[in-house]
């Protein structure tokens, strides 16, 4: 493993919560609907991050708990069955209903696991409920997609059938393309999890191989391993060699020569490489600072660094799990510093003192940072893009060049009017 330096921090943190989640997660899976059940900050929330549908029915809602739910006054329970049983009247397309906890039905301590249970009896076969918790009280946006796609490997069948199963929300035509790459070197059987539909859970046993397509998914590994599943450990499918090597790695857990490998992706990860060239020029030798808040920090930095030559001054993450990121650890430059957790104020001060070309950080900090004149990028940006695979390096790089260009325009405007 490189020297890197590991740092750990706790204190105020300034991250969305798992509730985002359910915006990538409700595209993902037409047939699903996700029912927040939290307050009318929640709901205010998840409409603004999804954008407030006026015409089409959205598929996510907030069963909203007033302040005598909260006080103890009234029966959630009851207020929650009656929003669930008007949801499925009204709208029989739903074959997965998702339950998700909030900060105050946290704090109220409303058993949606019960509720949950209660509900697949009576709607038996009809519709599914599983229940999972977008709280912000401890966890960071990504974990969202954690909690989801745990609370559905109960419901996976088991198979003794060879396959590999990437593992981790992709947008559509990114996991055609790797359908395909996979086809060509000879590795058929590929299935992703979530699948385009609810319902059409993959099936899982000793014999699945699981690829991860993002980082953040800790809780859902610890539960597929316990089914059987092996996990392929590789960098993740970000920048050119980073997806390179996790192709890789899923080749040789398949047993397929190296070669063949190479065969098929050299004519992608060189076009791949050229596209890149433009970017690199703008990110080369600048100074980049990552705060955490998305768990896909250390990946990007990793690309930033070894693709596009950015210098790395501090890479946050909001939790670090060494198993899962050895390989993308193995690859950062020696005394890359890692800062594990958040304590914004002093985090603040160190992008100040550093004076960062570039800050990746929550939309909530980019404002005041633009102000002061750093330049930011959301974080929340990576998971809402389809960045993944060798053809998508060159976009994925852009999202970072496109604030520093912009940058050197308005300060070349400012500079002019003077
Ligand atoms: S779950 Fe918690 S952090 Fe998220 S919107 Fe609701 S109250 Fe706020």
């Amino acid at each position: 493993m490189s020297k890197v330096e590991f740092n750990k921090e706790t204190g105020p943190r300034e991250v969305f919560c798992g509730l985002t989640s359910i915006v990538w997660l409700h595209r993902r899976m037409p047939d699903a609907f996700f029912l927040v059940v939290g307050s009318r900050t929640c709901a205010h929330l998840i409409q603004s991050a999804a954008g407030v549908m006026i015409f089409a029915e959205p598929r996510f809602g907030t069963a909203i708990l007033e302040e005598k739910d909260l006080a103890g006054l009234a029966d959630a329970h009851e207020e929650l069955d009656r929003v669930v049983n008007d949801l499925i009247t009204r709208r029989p397309e739903i074959k997965t209903l998702f339950l998700v906890g909030s900060c105050p039905s946290e704090v109220i301590k409303l058993d949606l696991a019960t509720v949950a249970e209660k509900l697949n009896k009576r709607f038996s076969g009809q519709v599914r409920f599983v229940n999972y918790s977008g709280s912000g009280i401890e966890t960071t946006f990504t974990q969202g997609e954690d909690g989801a796609l745990k609370s559905l490997v109960p419901l996976m069948e088991t198979t003794d059938e060879k396959k590999l199963l990437l593992v981790g929300t992709l947008a559509n035509n990114v996991e055609d393309r790797f359908k395909k790459i996979f086809k060509n070197i000879g590795i058929s059987n590929v299935e992703s999890f979530p699948p385009r539909q609810s319902t059409e859970l993959p099936k899982i046993g000793k014999n699945t191989k699981v690829l991860l397509t993002q980082p953040y998914l800790s809780d859902t590994v610890r539960d597929l391993k316990h089914r059987g599943c092996e996990i392929i450990y590789a960098p993740f499918p970000l920048g050119v060699d980073g997806s390179t090597k996790w192709i890789l790695a899923a080749a040789d857990a398949f047993k397929i020569q190296e070669l063949k490998v190479h065969e098929v992706i050299a004519p992608l990860a060189n076009r791949a490489r050229q596209a890149l060239e433009k970017h690199t020029e703008i990110l080369k030798g600048k100074k980049l600072f990552l705060l955490p808040e998305s768990q896909l920090e250390i990946s990007l930095a990793r690309f930033l660094h070894n693709e596009c030559g950015m210098e790395l001054i501090e890479v946050g993450t909001p939790y670090l799990n060494k198993d899962l990121m050895e390989e993308e650890l193995n690859l950062l430059p020696d005394d890359t510093k890692i800062v594990e957790g958040q304590h914004v104020e002093k985090q603040l001060d160190r992008v100040r003192a550093s004076n960062p070309d570039l800050v990746v950080c929550g939309m909530g900090l980019a404002n005041p940072l633009e102000a002061e004149g750093i330049s930011t990028k959301w974080s929340i940006e990576m998971v809402f893009s389809p960045i993944h695979g060798i053809d998508q390096a060159a976009d994925l790089a852009e999202l970072f060049s496109r604030p520093l260009k912009r940058n050197q325009i308005l300060t070349s405007k400012t500079l002019a009017t003077y």
